[in-house]
């Protein structure tokens, strides 16, 4: 029996809108999209709390192949990235294949038929192809502190903002100190009556050289293209000497992490006069064990007289404010959490994903180590393309990460066509040979070789290994998504 599909895609952000626009480039045009959200965006739907932009320059966290001449300042606010991929979704005609409202339970591969079953509720759908893009941060992480639960005011994690709540005139509290908060906290600020800041771990941060974009710089970039993705090509070497080099070739090139780290301190000297203040908000990790943000207000929010940074660890909540270890209580009535997301135990995979022989994906990767092939395939699971996995984030920009894996499905798609076959499986060598290589090559990177105990980073499992980020240039990882053996793959007619 055919399968109702040739391939279903989870996620409607980013990722799968680029996985889409690869399979209908190769022909695969009878594909769904399912999307646990009422919009497509992910992130960029799902986020909407104050301050919300992006925190890598617009002319690289984009389609290199669907630039946009007329971004508003260097780093886009969070709603032009939404209105970007609805354009990008009008443009490549993806709507008609999305399905919003959806939650995908799980997937299970049929070895007599060779599709997937999809479950969505009470709900099947038959597929060849299975692609999640589930996104890396999608998984909101409660924190687990006693009586949260009985805290009588507003609570709002960031990625659930509630825009009808006024912040006028609150005693807020926000804890977390991630790249979200860094973000949060200088809007909130400017307008609740006192605000107090919980935080367990500070932030490296550097300057973002952000600003408006000319109407004349948008003219040029929509008239010559070069120009644009000549500022492309700049912005991200500037991107690639930071992440890549600095951060997983540590080893080779430790001058450099410790100039970001140099460029950290002196913004925050800079910017915070009181030594105090600046010894608390100096992370006591190496740069970039966790990741580093930019910001030009995130530090002189906290020498205004009603904002307050406090280090002392969370010990309750009560119905009317926050108890400290040390016994203090500071009385609020707005409650923001800005704390993260959960990658280690509720994403890798988001959805229950069952392969050949019954094997359970996330039961496998836990039970031995997370892995996935070049970041995308995994043996045992036909015919499933899993963007989101370990070791596939290449770069700081998302967007190396899509366009590199949109490379690797058209060469595999290719082969498949070529060779006249349905089915595809990566080799248990060629997965294991991958395994070995990222092992050894994030052995050169600041996970291993600087101070990272202190972090708690989200780029560790639950084992102590830094198992999400690619180790290699970006530039590298194009390279071998366009030209990785085929043999490392199994073809079945
Ligand atoms: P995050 O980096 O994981 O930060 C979460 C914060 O909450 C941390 O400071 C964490 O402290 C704190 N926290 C969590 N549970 C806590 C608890 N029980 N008690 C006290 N503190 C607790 O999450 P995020 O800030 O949402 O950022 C996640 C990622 O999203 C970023 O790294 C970035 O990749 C992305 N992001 C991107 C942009 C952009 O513009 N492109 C903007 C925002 C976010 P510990 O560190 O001590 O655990």
């Amino acid at each position: 029996m055919a399968p109702q599909y040739d391939a279903v895609i989870v996620g409607a952000g980013f990722g799968g809108m680029g996985a889409a626009i690869q399979l209908k480039r190769l022909g695969v045009d009878n594909l769904l999209i399912l999307e646990r959200e009422d919009d497509l965006g992910g992130t960029w739907h799902v986020n909407r709390y104050p301050g919300l932009a992006v925190d890598i320059a617009s002319v690289t966290y984009s389609y290199s192949f669907e630039p946009n001449p007329y971004w508003s300042r260097l780093f886009a606010p969070g709603a032009e990235l939404k209105r970007y991929a609805d354009h990008v979704a009008d443009k490549y005609d993806l709507r008609r294949h999305m399905r919003f409202g959806t939650v995908v339970d799980g997937a299970v591969w049929d070895d007599e038929t060779r599709t997937w079953t999809v479950r969505i509720g009470a709900e099947q759908v038959t597929t060849r192809y299975l692609l999640t893009a589930t996104g890396f941060l999608s998984q909101p992480k409660m924190p687990d502190i006693p009586g949260i639960d009985s805290f009588a005011g507003k609570v709002i994690h960031s990625t659930a903002w509630d825009d009808d709540y006024g912040l006028t005139g609150r005693r807020a509290a926000v804890i977390g100190t991630g790249a979200t908060a860094v973000q949060l906290i200088p809007e909130v600020a400017r307008k609740v009556a006192e605000l107090t800041v919980y935080q367990r771990t500070p932030i490296w941060v550097t300057p973002k050289l952000d600003g408006r974009i000319p109407p004349l710089v948008q003219r040029l970039f929509a008239t010559v293209p070069l120009a644009q993705r000549l500022a492309r090509l700049v912005n991200t070497a500037m991107l690639e000497a930071l992440m890549v080099v600095g951060v997983l070739h540590y080893r080779q090139a430790r001058a450099t992490n410790r100039g970001a780290e140099r460029l950290a301190r002196k913004h925050l000297r800079r910017q915070v006069p009181d030594p105090e203040l600046r010894r608390k908000l100096t992370p006591d990790y190496s740069f970039g064990c966790k990741r580093p943000t930019f910001s030009n207000d995130y530090f002189p929010t906290f020498t205004k007289p009603h904002v307050h940074l406090e280090t002392t660890s969370i010990e309750r909540v009560e119905p009317d404010g926050i108890v400290t270890a040390d016994g203090r209580k500071t009385e609020i009535d707005t409650l923001l959490l800005a704390t993260g997301f959960d990658l280690w135990n509720t994403n890798f995979p988001a959805i229950e994903i069952i392969g050949r022989e019954g094997r359970d994906l996330g039961k496998w990767w836990r039970d031995n180590r997370f892995q996935a092939y070049e970041g995308v395939t995994i043996p045992y699971f036909p015919n499933l393309i899993c963007l989101n996995s370990p070791y596939s984030y290449s770069g700081l920009s998302y967007f190396t990460t899509i366009e590199a894996q949109m490379k690797h499905i058209k060469r595999l798609f290719g082969e498949l066509r070529r060779r006249g076959a349905t089915t595809f499986e990566v080799t248990q060598r060629a997965n294991d040979e991958f395994l070995d290589r990222m092992t050894v090559k994030l052995g050169d990177s600041v996970f291993y070789l600087g101070d990272c105990s202190t972090a708690r980073s989200y780029y560790f499992n639950q084992h102590g290994e830094a198992a999400l980020l690619r180790a290699g240039s970006t530039i590298g990882t194009h390279r071998r998504a366009a030209s990785f053996p085929l043999s490392d793959y199994a073809y079945q007619p």
